[in-house]
């Protein structure tokens, strides 16, 4: 049998160099390689020209560069948020989205092809999950679009389709090259992780020491309602997420952000935002939070609505007045595709 290809995208400085050493080669040959794979991000073996060539040959049949193909993109006339739909190696359909914001430019990537969480407001749940992502394809979402573009990538979400920390050693890693000094060398600051809240995967990632941003995605002010949006709230209680938030702060001095997508009639009340101040102020014990309130974006499929605007104030108001720190999140690229998910959805359902 063909022994299967290395992605050589995904291995660290330290692993591309144990690789290097075992051919026989020397030990510099790594860096050099490393760059030509994370700056110069060639799409080819022949183009790394500083190498010998019998060293091109090995790593030519030995291993892959795996590439994303561009199969649409849609600008936003209004912000110049654009929004790729790219394919997969194996001919698997993802979504990434660049937003521009004053502050730079912010790339929201998919972790798995597909999600298998099941938010009932959410598109990328449909389809179920069909995997998760490699880091390179991970990595090659951050590439592309700044290739693409020709401007700098200075903050990076996970936030796309896909629970991240359902694709957990692959995300570490992909955190690992992106972050890596040789590399793009992104700050860890600039990088946020979103979860629907795996609590051991939360001990675990608060563990690594990253100086990430965590943020839970919540959605409701108590477990009831919270059982009713999200089928992962029935493996683990509101009280224990809201544990492992502490925790994540405890370990890493970051500050955790709670995602709150407001539904018109189920989530949006007055007294949901009093149940929801209580939560924070009962569960977080003083750690510090950010919550980031977010009109749902209407999935055809779903049924639930927006909020009118005034019920939106009132809620961030209600919030504030209790010392909480809170933003309503600006949408951006309305004019394109709507909400997370659906181009691909497009794409893969007709
Ligand atoms: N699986 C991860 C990350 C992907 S979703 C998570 O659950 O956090 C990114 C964010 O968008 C999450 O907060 C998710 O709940 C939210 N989201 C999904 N569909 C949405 C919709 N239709 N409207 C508003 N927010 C949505």
């Amino acid at each position: 049998m063909e022994q299967e290809k290395r992605d050589i995208r995904s291995l660290t400085l330290e692993e591309l160099t144990e690789y290097v050493v075992g051919l026989g080669e020397q030990k510099f040959r790594a860096k050099q390689i490393y760059q030509w794979l994370h700056l110069k991000q060639v799409t080819d073996f022949d183009r790394m020209t500083n190498l010998p060539k019998s060293l091109l040959r090995t790593l030519s049949e030995e291993c892959v560069l795996v590439e994303l193909k561009k199969e649409a993109m849609q600008a936003s006339k209004q912000d110049g948020t654009r929004k790729y739909l790219f394919i997969l190696p194996d001919g698997n359909r993802i979504e990434s989205v660049l937003m521009r914001y004053k502050h730079g430019n912010s790339v929201c990537i998919s972790s798995q092809a597909g999600c298998r969480m099941g938010c009932r407001f959410c598109a990328s749940a449909l389809g179920g999950l069909a995997r998760g992502l490699t880091a390179s394809e991970m990595l090659e979402q951050v590439y592309r679009i700044g290739r693409d573009t020709g401007e700098r990538i200075s903050n990076v979400v996970v936030m796309g389709t896909g629970e991240p920390l359902d694709n957990y050693e692959n995300l570490v890693r992909f955190i690992r090259l992106l972050t890596d000094e040789n590399g793009l060398h992104i700050s860890q600051r600039n990088v946020t992780v979103s979860t629907c809240g795996l609590v051991p995967e939360m001990y675990r990632l608060a563990d690594e020491a990253f100086s990430i941003t965590l943020a839970l995605s919540l959605h409701a002010p108590d477990q009831e309602k919270r059982r009713q949006l999200m089928p992962v709230a029935e493996r683990y209680a509101l009280s224990d997420v809201m544990m492992a938030c502490r925790y994540y702060f405890e370990q890493t001095g970051r500050r955790v952000t709670f995602e709150y997508s407001l539904m018109k009639g189920f989530n949006d009340a007055p007294k949901d935002a009093k149940a929801l101040s209580a939560l924070l102020k009962r569960e977080l014990r003083g750690v510090p939070c950010h919550v980031n309130l977010i009109p749902v974006n209407p999935v055809r499929e779903r049924g639930y609505t927006q909020p009118d605007a005034a019920d939106i104030a009132a809620f961030k108001n209600k919030l504030e007045k209790n010392g909480i720190n809170v933003t309503i999140r600006r949408e951006m690229g309305r004019d394109i595709d709507g909400a997370c998910g659906q181009l691909r959805r497009r794409y893969t359902e007709q």
